[in-house]
């Protein structure tokens, strides 16, 4: 299938009509021919047809990437740094077509996969070049005849299984600190968005050797299970639901390697009283910083799902921020106007909907929105809803659970003890916001708060040198960072005797 990206005269970018696996540095159709749909949730229509693999083809994989590991981990940080800098450069050379591929294929705004996703994409392949050039082990003197050596030493395969929410940017994430710290790797994608990644091997095949990176596609409970379980592997890098995690967890146990889990969220933003201290920038600032909550229609693990509004500024807040999110542009997701595109799945659209029947049986008030999104035209069966906002309280399975989409849940707090305690009052500890313009209280509230990233007076920036990751059900681990290379190498100690 061609579309049109209307950003660009004449641009004209090409979905396949099916794609195979990655393997060994081969374009790999499954062992037993099996092939699912691959829908876009822009038009509601197949556009695809998928590998549906199962553990054969995961056991190929494994074995390419045992194979290529022999000689990829004896390269050099240098080596291996140059050729994440060639791959940082031909994403960004293709930038537009990986956007716009993974708008049709997300749901999600082509202004967010142009300005932010594709960019982050670039700058992470580009930090860990950076980063494992300049790692260093470690010489302790133990005697006058004896010293310790510390090397850092890839784990050897690893498997790494991501969700469909930021495809190309999850892949990123895992990809660029294991090649860089010289493992070998197979990803499987979410079933959901399985293709831009095989668009982005295509473009930078020439530029690893065969089997270093191996991409096999398939559902959760076949190839996904398959990885995860599978023996060859030396770790599992996971991001996806908190339940899924917890048996990824399990199944890790078995071969005893180590797991990161990146899992879900149900992020508080705090607005103190002073926020409305004058209308100004930092007001505007905070506003913004709240209206996230619909970025990438809410399907991101981080988006400010419960704001907690200081009860004194409480209804002269959310006017404003209600007239702003009135102002979100819903619709086509090719439109560099839209902000909220499509949710990226019909189950994703089943699950909101049944959100907005809960919140309205708990008794939560509806600020604004509250209701799918119709549209005609040929859009007509793509998933749409307006952003929307509760009015509540925090023991409502609205605050509690993670909707993951444009849902905001709002109360109403006196003090910051009591925020601190809402605010910790979850299974969840992975994002969290501060809007204060007092940098004591903004200090005692980020430390206070049980999550790994908390950002202060500004939300939702992802720099690579940045630790990103969940405190309590949200996960263990961190990805970004340096520390991340750690993540994804071994301690090797030669204790010799001169
Ligand atoms: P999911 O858990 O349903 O699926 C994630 C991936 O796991 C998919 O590739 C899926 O095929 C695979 N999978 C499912 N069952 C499996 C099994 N039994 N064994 C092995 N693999 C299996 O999650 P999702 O719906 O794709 O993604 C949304 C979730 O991801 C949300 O909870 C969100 O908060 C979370 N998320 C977290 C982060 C983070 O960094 N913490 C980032 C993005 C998304």
């Amino acid at each position: 299938m061609v579309f049109e990206f209307p950003n660009k005269d004449g641009a004209k970018y090409r979905i396949k009509n099916q794609y195979e696996n990655y393997i060994g540095g081969e374009w790999t159709p499954p062992l037993d021919s099996e092939y699912f749909d691959n829908e876009s949730p822009v038009i509601g229509e197949v556009v695809s047809k998928v590998p549906r693999s199962k553990e054969a083809d995961v056991d190929k994989a494994v074995e390419a990437a045992k194979e290529a590991q022999k000689s990829w981990g004896l390269t050099s940080p240098t080596e291996r740094s140059n050729i994440l800098l060639k791959i940082a450069d031909r994403v960004e050379e293709h930038l537009e077509e990986l956007a716009v591929l993974e708008t049709f294929e997300n749901g999600k705004a082509v202004r967010e996969t142009l300005n932010a996703d594709l960019p982050l994409v670039v700058d992470h392949f580009r930090y860990f070049a950076g980063v494992i050039r300049a790692q260093e082990g470690g010489i302790s003197q133990i005697d006058n005849d004896t010293v310790a050596y510390h090397y850092h030493e890839p784990l050897g395969v690893v498997g790494q299984i991501i969700p469909w929410n930021f495809p190309l940017l999850m892949a990123t994430w895992k990809i660029a600190p294991a090649l860089a710290a010289g493992n070998s790797i197979v990803l499987k994608p979410a079933e959901q968005t399985p293709t831009t990644i095989l668009h982005l091997v295509e473009l930078i095949e020439d530029l690893l050797p065969k089997g270093v990176l191996n991409i096999v596609n398939g559902f959760g409970s076949e190839a996904g299970q398959a990885l995860a379980t599978h023996s060859g592997i030396n770790k599992i890098a996971f991001t996806g639901e908190t339940t899924t995690g917890r048996i990824i967890m399990q199944n890790a146990s078995q071969n005893i390697i180590p797991v990161t889990l990146e899992l879900g969220g149900k992020s508080p933003n705090i607005f103190a009283k002073d926020v409305m201290d004058e209308d100004d920038e930092y007001l505007d600032k905070a506003i913004e910083g709240l209206v996230m909550f619909a970025l990438n229609q809410g399907e991101v693990c981080t988006c400010p799902s419960r704001a907690l509004v200081h009860e004194d500024i409480f209804d002269d807040f959310m006017e404003r921020v209600i007239k702003r999110v009135e102002q979100i542009k819903v619709g086509n997701p090719l439109d560099p106007n839209t902000m909220m595109g499509a949710q990226t799945s019909n189950e994703q659209k089943e699950k909101i909907a049944s959100y907005l029947d809960i919140g309205r049986k708990e008794g939560a008030e509806i600020l604004t929105g509250g209701n799918i999104k119709e549209i005609e035209g040929e859009l007509s069966n793509g998933y749409y809803f307006e952003p929307t906002i509760f009015k509540g309280n925090n023991k409502m399975r609205i605050f509690q659970e993670e909707i993951f989409g444009p849902v905001l849940a709002v109360a109403t707090y006196k003090d910051d003890d009591e925020a601190i305690e809402i605010a910790n009052d979850t299974l969840y500890g992975l994002g969290a916001g501060v809007w204060t313009r007092s940098q004591n209280r903004a200090y005692r509230l980020g430390r206070a708060i049980q999550a790994g990233r908390v950002w202060v007076n500004t939300y939702h920036d992802y720099p690579a040198h940045a630790a990103f990751g969940g405190y309590k059900m949200s996960g263990i681990g961190r990805e970004n960072h340096k520390m991340m290379l750690e993540h994804y190498q071994q301690t090797k100690n030669l204790l010799v005797s001169y």
